[in-house]
């Protein structure tokens, strides 16, 4: 039996991960659940799924949690906060993490269950791109296993099953779906809303990676995160807009070779990836009818309508602290954005300005990474409050 605490467990990928255990009750059960602040939801959640324990980010939630599991004769503990969580996933309570806290809040928990040589199914890709040396050193002395949650990087790791394919590998082509606002000029996005950021055409996910995948700093994100998972360097990675979303990511070997991964877009299939690795489980997503689909398309991302891209692959260029100031700033301008306190074209003037003040110093540590993490947070708020 494979004991799994679910980080961010009211979520997009938390509902994905528990609705694949819940289809393999004789092999996968749910052990630690944790969420950040939706107590009621997290309740259901407890009394779904039995969990020996569920944790709270929130202090103010949890007496409400405490009470909430007693009130329904559960016999889960209720805990909060972060120390309780990364003792949790450090210890006997779950063998396997599904780390799906969105944003740098996921990156203790992640980087303590790399640390414990749990099998970690990594969503969280923030914190790779914070931290990313740091915990994949650590998940690489501990021994972990580390299945990545995004559908990219697992379509990947599965076209990579051993240290021979990886030696063979010349290029990692990452596959974008444009967002909702593919095809269209920088001018014409000054005006474009939340509700309309978050309207993604090929997945429904959380509005932090919604709004990150219009604007597409996620793929941005997710070329420093492939960089780090895969050891490959800004030069090798190419990102190829494919509207359909079927062609999960490619990879390009010395000899020629091009292997693909396919499937519907359902994040269900790379968490059950992530579970039984090397073995195959049902996830419940269907198989890919080609015919039915018709076509796929790749076309080249437009640099000019969507600056975050390039703006990531400098910062992983410049390394260092560059790409967890990137990051930071980019959390604060997103979060500004979802508040309409500023407009969807200062999300990337924001990101570049942050990284123009605070220039890359080498990251020697996890306190400097964290430090210029705070820097940036703080930079990119007092300039949101100078405009407003
Ligand atoms: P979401 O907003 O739907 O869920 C986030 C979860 O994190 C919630 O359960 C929330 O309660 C919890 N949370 C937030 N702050 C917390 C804190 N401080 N402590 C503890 N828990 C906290 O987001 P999502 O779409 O599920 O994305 C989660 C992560 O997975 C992100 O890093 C995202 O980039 C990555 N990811 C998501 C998808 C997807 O399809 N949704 C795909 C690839 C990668
Ligand atoms: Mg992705």
């Amino acid at each position: 039996m494979q004991h799994i605490a679910v980080l961010g467990a009211t979520g997009s990928i938390g509902t994905s991960a528990l609705d694949v255990i819940a289809r393999h009750p004789e092999r996968l059960r749910a052990s630690v659940l944790a969420a950040g602040g939706r107590v009621e939801q997290l309740l259901a959640l407890c009394e779904r799924h039995r969990p020996a324990h569920a944790v709270i980010a929130d202090a103010a939630c949890y007496p409400a949690l405490r009470d909430g599991l007693r009130a329904r004769g559960l016999d889960t503990q209720a805990h909060c906060g972060d120390e309780a969580l990364v003792a949790l996933v450090s210890g006997d309570a779950c063998d396997t993490v599904v780390a799906a806290i969105v944003g740098a809040a996921g990156l203790d928990s992640t980087l303590a269950a790399a640390r414990a040589g749990k099998r970690l199914l990594l969503a969280n890709k923030e914190s790779l791109v914070l931290a990313g040396e740091l915990l994949m050193r650590a998940a690489h002395e501990a021994g972990t296993t580390i299945v990545p949650i995004d559908s990219e990087h697992n379509a990947i790791f599965q076209c990579l099953p051993d240290a021979h394919a990886h030696a063979g590998l010349a290029r990692i082509l990452l596959t974008a779906s444009g967002g909702p606002f593919r095809g269209r000029d920088r001018a014409s996005l000054a005006e474009v809303t939340p509700e309309q950021a978050v309207a993604h055409p090929k997945w429904s996910m959380g509005p932090k990676i919604s709004v990150d995948s219009a604007t597409l700093m996620n793929k941005g994100l997710e070329v420093i995160e492939a960089h780090h998972l895969f050891g490959v360097s800004g030069e090798r990675i190419q990102v190829l807009v494919h509207p359909q979303s079927l062609v999960h990511s490619l990879v390009e070997f010395v000899d020629g070779s091009t292997l693909a991964q396919l499937g519907l877009p359902d994040m269900r299939t790379a968490l059950a990836v992530g579970f039984g690795w090397p073995e195959r489980i049902a996830s419940g997503v269907a198989g890919l009818d080609l015919l039915a689909q018709g076509r796929l398309d790749f076309e080249a991302p437009d640099l000019d309508a969507f600056p975050c891209l390039g703006l990531a692959f400098a910062a992983l260029s410049a390394g260092g602290t560059a790409p967890a100031v990137l990051n930071a700033a980019n959390e604060v301008a997103v979060s500004a954005f979802l508040q309409r306190r500023i407009g969807f074209l200062a999300i990337p003037a924001l990101v570049e300005d942050t990284l123009a003040a605070l220039p890359s110093t080498p990251a020697t540590s996890l306190a400097v990474l964290r430090d210029a993490d705070a820097q940036a947070r703080r930079y990119a708020a007092q300039a949101i409050d100078d405009k407003a």
